[in-house]
């Protein structure tokens, strides 16, 4: 069984991302699991960057000794496993034919003030399909029936939610994060999901389709977000927070790992360290819960 590292290759990672991943790869090793990265690029087949950014990634994570055990997958590569998959939901999943617009004006409606996409299209007469795909080409959607879903993370407990009908294949053909995840996960024999924080609202959706697909659900661990001092995110374009951006300010990639080993409770501040040297004294349930709160221009200082 597998833990794993899945990025977007849309820009460098930040060292929000960089902490995750040391996060996911000592979890998996700590618990004795193997440790796969794949290249998430689904959205961006046609971005000629996408291969570029994967590249400086994969050598960021290297750099700082998270190593793999099998051959990196990319998304772009596994279209005939999510058709396949998608298959396997018949009945379960419909034409959507909403704009971006029309969702957002139904779900203003003044009752029921929820994101959740109101079904429109649900239950729409064979007819009505017809005349509608002629017009513009259908979303496919999910057909979850609201169901209560509750998933188990070691940092946050139990947490749950209502799942919505989401998307699972584009009007453009691109299958969805959520679908393209869940399959490639089970698949892939990942039973320990390591991610960013902000994805554990989308961890009871995901849980619930694994069941739907007949998949295995794996384990969840959500970590707290990097933020900067005044609270604000990391945009994954702030170079300034990138392995690379660091280094031009004279930060080495050594000196990044050992404060985010500080930051997770595993080193004295300033305390030099190597990855592997960390898998022993790794406890997820003792990471922080609260968010790493950085400015690294304050470790040029401290690190000289
Ligand atoms: N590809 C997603 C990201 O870069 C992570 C997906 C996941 O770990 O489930 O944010």
């Amino acid at each position: 069984m597998f833990g794993r590292f899945a990025p977007t290759p849309s820009a460098d990672l930040h060292l929000g991302n960089l902490r995750t991943a040391v996060v996911a790869w000592l979890t998996a090793r700590a618990s004795g699991r193997g440790f796969l990265i794949r290249i998430e690029d689904l959205d961006q087949p046609r971005l000629p960057q996408a291969d570029t950014i994967a590249a400086r990634q994969l050598a960021d994570l290297a750099t700082l000794g998270i190593d793999h055990d099998q051959t990196v997958v990319r998304q772009r590569d596994r279209t005939d496993r999510y058709v396949a998959a998608l298959a396997g939901l018949d009945g379960l999943i419909y034409e959507c034919f909403c704009s971006r617009k029309d969702v957002a004006e139904a779900t203003r409606a003044p009752h029921g003030a929820t994101a959740h996409y109101p079904g429109t299209c649900r239950h729409l007469s064979p007819t009505e399909r017809d005349r509608r795909r002629r017009i513009r080409p259908p979303a496919w959607r999910i057909n979850a029936d609201a169901a209560q879903m509750s998933v188990t993370d070691l940092l946050h407990g139990q947490y749950s939610a209502t799942v919505d009908d989401f998307i699972v294949r584009r009007a453009d053909g691109v299958f969805s994060y959520n679908f393209a995840v869940v399959v490639d996960d089970g698949l892939q024999e990942v039973d320990q999901v390591v991610r960013g924080e902000d994805l554990l609202e989308s961890a009871p959706r995901q849980a619930w389709l694994a069941h739907q697909l007949g998949l295995p659900v794996p384990n969840y661990l959500h970590v707290p977000l990097v933020l900067a001092t005044d609270g604000s995110r990391l945009a994954k374009r702030d170079r300034s927070a990138s392995l690379d951006g660091l280094g031009t300010t004279g930060i080495s990639a050594s000196a990044v790992l050992s404060h985010i080993a500080s930051s997770l409770g595993l080193t004295q501040p300033g305390e030099p360290v190597k990855l592997p040297e960390l898998v022993e004294r790794f406890d997820p349930t003792a990471l922080p819960r609260q968010p790493w709160l950085v400015d690294p221009s304050s470790w040029v200082t401290s690190d000289r």
